[in-house]
């Protein structure tokens, strides 16, 4: 390059090309979220493991976590704000205060055509996947939010939670009775109960897996990993030419920093890691692939105070047993990354995803 070119190249090409990298839109998008994960947890899993996936997503911002009149969020609202791009109360899924619904990214991705899917280590009724299919003013009501899983046109969903879309052995209701998974295979879904059965499935299956009656069992006492189902549930979704939404969730990891128990807290780490591996492994290869991994909230005020130099035996505190108000982080890897960097509160993801899927969505000002 001669002088002039070089000017010309700095001027005007440069930055056009970096305007492009960071508009960029992706064609599929995978959202991890950790629940409980505060960025203690996240260090933990940096300090032990040389390798630790999170060190490959070039991009990390922070995200306040509130809700809309508690300064310490739960599951509900957090999950409503990623879901939505608005912040809610604690226990409301994907509804305003007003009890009105809000509209997803998973209900928009639908109308563009994308495929998506969830999978999850807790309930699939549980609030973190609810807020992102069903409307709710209280995550507690999980018949009813598993009845709504039929009002949608979801492609992929593998988790526990069997017990409320099956007829209950005690009924005390005629709710009780319903059989969600026969409306659910009359829907085309194929419905799996066990690992080695959804593991058979084709490609081109509509899959619904049920793997345990209330949550998965804990990591150590399963032979398959979150990794696993991540894998699972991108052979069914990455065949569709217009892309597709995925949310992966580490439901138990939010579990371990209740119970203060810092080997479950590891090992739900560990298994989270594993699908973060399967997530970025796949936008590396495929491309045109947005992996995004944030929490809903931080749990148990953990603190790592000890441990040897390299990682090993670390030693981990809690404060308490409940949620806190920290950041967490966001972490992006893929097109449209530079987004996600800053400090901003949790409702923003919501928003840069919906404006990521589709430049034109407005956001209303009535909720
Ligand atoms: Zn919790």
């Amino acid at each position: 390059m001669n002088r002039f070119t070089r000017l010309i190249f700095f001027l005007l090409i440069l930055p056009s090309l970096i305007f492009a990298q960071e508009n960029e839109s992706p064609k599929n998008i995978i959202l991890l979220i950790g629940d409980g994960m505060g960025l203690n947890y996240v260090s933990a899993d940096v300090l032990k493991h040389n390798n630790s996936p999170f060190k490959r997503f070039s991009t990390v911002g922070l995200a306040i976590t509130k809700s809309i009149d508690d300064l310490i969020t739960d599951s509900a609202a957090a999950a409503t704000a990623i879901a939505t791009g608005y912040p809610t109360k604690n226990r409301y899924i994907a509804m305003d205060t007003s009890y009105n619904k809000l509209y997803t990214i998973f209900e928009h991705a639908e109308k563009l055509g994308l495929l998506t899917g969830v999978v999850v280590t807790g309930e699939i009724v549980g609030a973190t996947p609810a807020a992102f299919v069903t409307h709710h003013y209280n995550r507690s009501e999980k018949r009813e939010i598993a009845e709504q899983f039929l009002n949608i046109d979801i492609d992929v969903v593998i988790g526990g939670g069997a017990k409320y879309f099956l007829p209950s052995d005690s009924s005390h209701s005629d709710k009780d009775k319903i059989n969600l998974v026969d409306e659910l295979k009359s829907k085309g879904y194929n419905i799996y109960y066990d690992f080695n059965g959804l593991f058979k499935s084709v490609s081109s299956d509509k899959v619904f897996a049920l793997l345990d009656d209330e949550g998965l069992p804990e990591t150590v006492k399963r032979d398959y990993s979150l990794g696993d189902l991540t894998s699972l549930a991108l052979k069914h979704l990455a065949a569709n030419e217009k892309g597709f939404l995925l949310m992966v969730e580490g439901a138990q990891i939010d579990w371990a920093g209740h119970d203060e128990n810092v080997n479950y807290l590891l090992s739900e780490m560990d298994d989270f890691s594993t699908a973060l591996k399967v997530a970025i492994d796949f936008a590396e290869k495929e491309g045109n692939t947005l992996v995004l991994v944030t929490a809903d909230h931080e749990t148990g005020g953990m603190t790592i105070t000890d441990g040897s130099f390299d990682g090993e035996n670390l030693k981990i505190e809690f404060l308490n047993s409940h949620h806190t108000a920290g950041f967490v982080g966001v972490f992006a890897y893929g097109p449209g990354e530079k987004l996600f960097g800053g400090i901003y509160e949790n409702y923003l993801i919501g928003r840069k995803i919906f404006h990521l899927m589709d430049e034109s969505y407005q956001f209303s000002s009535n909720h």
